[in-house]
């Protein structure tokens, strides 16, 4: 399997650390507000990797945190934590907030058919191992105390620091976008722990060697993925964002703290999804839609799925209307012909699944996998049976629930007319079971077929 390495910026053979296993982390929803679904093309990604590296054979460990407390709203030390602004525009506790986000999260997985994460630890539940993590930075003389008695991590000590960016130091220096700091030395330097926030008191607060506090939101990372993962692992991935700041700092304090390089073999980072004027989904403003509004428009959670499949991870993607009509078209049409193979199923075309695997393998090349699923479908040469066995192992990777019956309303007067033909067939008047057929068909929206149950229709 050949994955794009961030690190490398180059497409690398995936060689595990550990023969047949991998362990994958990425990084998690701030649980402050709904996902929107520019966050959701990231998951989708990273549920796609799952799906493909298990289809390789390998045995996962995947970690997804949840992040519920230290997150500001900009990925520095500026701005206030996300979580207090969620608490205080609905005027309920941070907790409580925490709670109701992170199950609207998981509802979205569960409605994307996102497989789940072997582990989905929150920052909360962890905050020791940071605490832990940030003495050893500290004993290994990577840290500072700044003047508002804040943990600060020493960049300037790290001799890897930027080299997932690909920047160097002086670049670093002169691109920081942060605001002159005078607690801080350098100004790629973030905060491990914070004692003060300019914005009032956190009702998140932890005991520590350095005062009552919280932790930094970068720390939350390296600290959960070194728990669960160990001291070195596979693969991190998280959306292309995260790759000058959170991810850049997460490996300066995991390889701080731990002394092993590189901590991550392999950096995977999806691209974002941007509205047509090129505007970047965000969490605020109101270019901001999330799962839900797309089912209030009538959209079947995974015709949003095929949207992302049509397009690689690493290009933008641009969202709109017509595209999202054009996929639920797309996935009912893959729907209606697997339903057609009907339900034996035969054996797998191994040359026809090769192929496939060569595409996924291929850095995740899901609109070239989606390109021969309709191939194989169109195959004259294939039997329905074998048809089926193969599509159903194509959408183990595809998570499209490509076998599931098509769910759609049929107006009362169709099913009045269903009941009707049926009368009919049954006393073997079959000119009038023709005559409700035709006015069925010539309603101009459904196909009427004959089933062992009796009639059927399907929407053209
Ligand atoms: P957050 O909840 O803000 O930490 O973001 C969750 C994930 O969504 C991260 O991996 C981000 O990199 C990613 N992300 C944020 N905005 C977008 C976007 N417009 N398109 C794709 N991914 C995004
Ligand atoms: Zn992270």
């Amino acid at each position: 399997m050949k994955i794009f390495n961030t690190l490398t910026r180059q497409k690398e053979e995936f060689e595990p650390i550990e023969e047949g296993r991998v362990g994958l982390y990425c990084c998690g929803p701030t649980v402050y507000n709904y996902a929107h679904i520019g966050n959701l093309r990231t998951y989708v990604f990273e549920d796609l990797l799952r799906r493909a590296l298990e289809f390789n054979g390998y045995v996962m460990n995947h970690v997804m945190n949840i992040t519920d407390v230290g997150h500001l709203t900009s990925d520095e030390d500026e701005g206030e934590d996300k979580m207090k602004k969620g608490a205080e525009r609905e005027k309920k506790t941070v907790w409580e907030i925490a709670e109701y986000y992170t199950q609207a999260f998981l509802e979205d997985m569960d409605r994307l058919n996102f497989l789940k994460p072997t582990v989905k630890p929150k920052a909360t539940d962890h905050v020791q191992e940071m605490i832990d993590q940030v003495k050893k930075l500290e004993e290994n003389g990577l840290t500072y105390i700044g003047k508002n008695g804040n943990v600060y991590y020493d960049t300037s000590k790290f001799k890897y620091y930027g080299e997932l960016a690909q920047l160097d130091k002086q670049e670093l220096q002169a691109g920081a976008r942060i605001e002159v700091d005078e607690n801080k030395r350098n100004a790629s330097d973030f905060v491990l722990w914070f004692v003060q926030s300019k914005h009032g008191d956190q009702d998140m607060q932890w005991d520590s060697p350095w005062g009552k506090g919280f932790p930094g939101w970068h720390i939350e990372c390296s600290a959960m993925s070194s728990r669960y993962l160990g001291d070195q692992f596979d693969i991190h991935c998280g959306g292309i964002d995260h790759i000058p700041v959170h991810h850049t700092n997460e490996i300066a304090q995991a390889e701080g703290a731990s002394g092993k390089h590189p901590w991550v073999k392999y950096w995977m980072h999806g691209n974002f999804l941007v509205l047509k004027n090129k505007e970047k989904m965000a969490k605020s403003g109101d270019n901001f839609l999330t799962l839900s509004a797309l089912i209030q428009k009538g959209y079947d959670p995974l015709d949003y799925r095929y949207f992302c499949l049509q397009s690689n991870y690493r290009k933008e993607l641009a969202f709109d209307w017509e595209g999202m009509d054009a996929a639920r078209t797309g996935l009912r049409r893959l729907r209606e012909k697997v339903m057609a193979l009907g339900e034996t199923e035969g054996e797998i075309d191994e040359s026809r699944l090769q192929s496939f695997a060569d595409a996924i393998n291929d850095d995740l090349n899901m609109p070239q996998a989606l390109a021969l699923a309709y191939e194989l479908l169109d195959d004259m040469s294939i039997n329905n049976g074998d048809k089926l066995s193969t599509m159903k192992k194509m959408d183990t990777v595809l998570g499209l629930k490509l076998d599931e019956e098509i769910k759609f309303e049929i107006p009362p007067q169709i099913v009045e007319w269903i009941l009707e033909r049926n009368k009919a067939r049954d006393e073997k008047d079959y000119k009038k079971s023709d005559e409700i057929r035709d006015k069925i068909q010539e309603s101009g929206k459904w196909i009427v077929k004959d089933g062992t149950g009796g009639t059927e229709v399907i929407p053209k």
